[in-house]
């Protein structure tokens, strides 16, 4: 018989607690990576191995952007330059939800079908957790265990470090690389906190929100911020005990976003109940997509998007070099701890101890 523990892990309800992260879920891949891990290849050869849809090598390639050596950033900016050309072609899909909603089996599940209709996939996620603990609520090893032997598919993990800003603009880099090694279709994953769903939906075509049902959207934390983002509420586990209680939040759900105005691709956003055991609905899921795409192809919205994605990435980029262009700076540094205590102790305000850093850094810059 099962002990409480093993039934609470089986309940469709259970939360995933959070495991170390791992360096790379795509074994096959990592395995390899490690082997030749020293090795270090020209421009030219990782541009033409990403192109090759060699898997080691955009491996090796995304953990160069990843990487904060000055040596590999500027390499890393030199492959994806070399590799935008060939890259846009994917369709770009942001999936989220709670921990324990069903993400890493929905993910596996539809990411076979779709592979199996001769797709090729790239998952990417972004695990804000990992930013303060080392630690990851995504990256668990034994997560998509069938993706990660599918030959037509290549999973990455986060990046293991930095601010969030930071770890979402590497992703945006690896999805130019995953594009240029032929990937169609790019999923990327993260976990319902606010700050990364904003940075993931700026940088996907189609957001993707999974939600259970019966646990009121209050209780899930979601914000209405995060449904307004999404393209699509994915109701999960629609089945056994759990199907009657699937339709009514489906109806809910349907009625809660009637109230929301239309966004700028003038898409009505749907709600689907599937389940990733049954794999009723996991279709329609996809075929939403496909409409969706079709949809904003033609009403001109995927294409100015995009667009309008890649300037916010410019500004985002801009932002977070001089600021830590200035927190890095050893006259900031070494003045910031006693500025702090000046505010602390009230001989300060706020605001004067900011401009006061400021001047210094723009004096040291000559601004
Ligand atoms: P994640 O933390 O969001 O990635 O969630 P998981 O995919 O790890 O799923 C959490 C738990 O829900 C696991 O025990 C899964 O087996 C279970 N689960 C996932 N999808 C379904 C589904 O469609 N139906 C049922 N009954 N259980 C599911």
């Amino acid at each position: 018989m099962d002990s409480e523990k093993e039934k609470s892990e089986k309940s469709a309800l259970s939360v995933s607690s959070g495991v170390k992260q791992p360096s790379s879920v795509n074994k096959q891949a990592f395995e390899l990576a490690s082997k030749k891990k020293k090795k270090q290849l020209s421009v030219d050869a990782y541009v033409k191995g990403i192109k090759d849809q060699d898997l080691v090598i955009l491996s090796q390639a995304i953990t160069i952007i990843e990487s904060s050596k000055p040596s590999h950033q500027k390499l890393g900016q030199e492959i994806i330059q070399k590799c935008l050309p060939f890259s846009g072609k994917s369709v770009r899909i942001g999936i989220t939800g709670i921990p324990g909603v069903g993400k890493s089996t929905f993910i596996e599940e539809l990411g076979s079908q779709i592979t199996d209709n001769g797709k090729r996939l790239a998952v990417l996620t972004i695990d804000p957790s990992s930013e303060r603990s080392g630690g990851s609520i995504l990256g668990d090893k034994t997560r998509m265990e069938k993706l990660s032997t599918n030959k037509k598919a290549f999973i990455r993990p986060s990046p293991s470090s930095g601010t969030l800003g930071g770890v979402a603009r590497k992703t945006r880099e690896s999805i130019t690389l995953c594009e240029a090694a032929g990937f169609d279709t790019i999923f990327i994953e993260t976990v319902g906190v606010g700050q990364s769903e904003t940075a993931v939906h700026s940088m996907v075509d189609f957001f993707l929100l999974l939600m259970l049902a019966g646990s009121g959207d209050e209780l899930q934390g979601i914000k209405r911020g995060i449904m307004e983002m999404a393209d699509a509420i994915v109701i999960t586990k629609a089945d056994g005990d759990n199907l009657e209680r699937t339709e009514r939040a489906k109806q809910e759900f349907k009625n809660a976003l009637h109230f929301f105005p239309l966004g700028k691709s003038d898409w009505i956003p749907q709600v689907i109940t599937c389940s990733a055991v049954s794999l009723a609905g996991l279709g329609k899921v996809w075929q939403t997509i496909c409409d969706y795409v079709d949809k904003t192809k033609s009403n001109n919205w995927f294409d100015t998007n995009r667009k309008n994605q890649a300037i916010y990435w410019m500004h985002q980029t801009i932002e977070e070099n001089i600021k830590n262009n200035f927190y890095l700076n050893p006259l900031i540094k070494k003045r910031m701890e006693e500025t702090e205590q000046s505010v602390l102790k009230g001989e300060i305000g706020p605001f004067n101890a900011a401009y006061q850093l400021l001047e210094k850094y723009f004096q040291q810059n000559k601004i």
